[in-house]
């Protein structure tokens, strides 16, 4: 493990950087998924790369309804759309579009994209619903690469990024903590930013999925995690960065947040609505002196069915959409109601 001690003293030049440049607000972030299979399927660090291989992609897509129903309460709860986000393969151009336009229609606001790289005549013709394209690099060291993500080059990811230049579009990109990423490689993570003008990044931990090679990893310190952030605060005052949290590792958003980061996500937002966990990150994020916008704890006492019939969706997918968000506000309910009953 190599030595983070001078972590602290990074966190205080960024956090200096960071009052400089942003606002006290920290929001949470919201990656809406279409799927749960991969074409690719064989990234050694994913959940998707444990799917059964015989099972079909375009079969593991979620419901329209499911989806849109998600964007309502992202909506109404106050979340940023982290990306929306899926396999590789699990939807055709024509049904994300399609997607994508109602999304639009909901949200009233583009969205980031991660669905792999894009093609210069898809990202034309989802131009009017995103703001940007995300490219899950995971990780920078092209030997590291080549082990943990074996089927998905950088390079297509590069051409996408130079490609989204022309549209005006933003660029994101995506890094894990502790899958072997060493401090030399820094200035490699630096230079792919500046070349390629990237304005997210989200800097998360490696979570060890069950059934991969990661399985009995160590999860990243806090220090090493927060150390990164520092790092990029430093070097790139301006940078939107977001920094990955998970249900067990509550404590250390203080930290990562005085790094520097501007936003939260990677929680089980929906299934751990109301819960003590849940409202552990909003009191966290206190404790860092921030003001936690929307909310994980609260659900907002409004006339959910009279926005979805305003909609200009079929009847059907109406419908459809009314009965899976019941579902869902039905579990976060009942959340709420077992952490008052403690
Ligand atoms: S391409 Fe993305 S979703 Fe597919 S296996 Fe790799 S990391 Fe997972």
């Amino acid at each position: 493990m190599e030595d983070f001690s001078e972590t602290p003293q990074l966190i205080e030049q960024a956090q200096k950087i960071y009052t400089e440049n942003f606002n006290n607000s920290v929001t949470f972030e919201r990656a809406v998924f279409f799927s749960w299979g991969c074409m690719i399927g064989d990234c050694t660090f994913c959940y998707m790369s444990t799917q059964p291989l015989e099972k079909v992609v375009q079969e593991t897509k979620r419901s329209n309804s499911s989806i849109l129903a998600e964007f309502i309460l992202c909506k109404h709860l106050g979340w940023d759309i982290g990306f929306f986000t899926g396999g590789i393969g699990a939807l055709k151009p024509d049904e994300l579009e399609s997607l994508l336009k109602s999304i639009y229609e909901i949200t009233n606001e583009k969205i980031w994209l991660s669905i792999g790289p894009i093609s210069k005549l898809l990202l034309q013709r989802y131009l009017p619903y995103i703001k940007g394209v995300v490219g899950s690099t995971e990780t920078i060291n092209p030997i590291l690469h080549k082990q943990v993500c074996p089927s998905k080059p950088l390079k297509p990811y590069e051409m996408m990024f130079e490609n989204s230049k022309e549209f005006d579009l933003q660029r994101a990109m995506t890094f894990i903590v502790g899958m072997g990423e060493v401090k030399s490689d820094f200035s490699l993570l630096a230079e792919f930013i500046t070349t390629y003008d990237i304005h997210k990044i989200h800097v998360y931990g490696l979570i060890p999925q069950k059934g991969t090679p990661f399985e009995n990893a160590e999860i990243p310190s806090e220090e090493q995690q927060a150390w990164w952030i520092a790092k990029l605060r430093i070097e790139f005052p301006t940078l939107d960065i977001q920094c990955g949290i998970w249900e067990d590792r509550l404590e250390r958003i203080p930290l990562l947040l005085k790094a520097g980061s501007n936003s939260i996500s990677k929680f089980k937002a929906l299934k751990l609505f109301g819960t003590e966990i849940a409202q552990g990150i909003e009191n966290q994020a206190t404790l860092a002196n921030r003001n936690f916008v929307g909310s994980l704890t609260r659900i907002p006492e409004i006339d959910w069915n009279h926005g979805i019939e305003k909609l200009s969706f079929e009847s059907k997918l109406k419908e459809d959409i009314k009965k899976k968000l019941e579902i869902y506000l039905k579990r976060m309910r009942k959340n709420i109601h077992n952490h008052n009953e403690k």
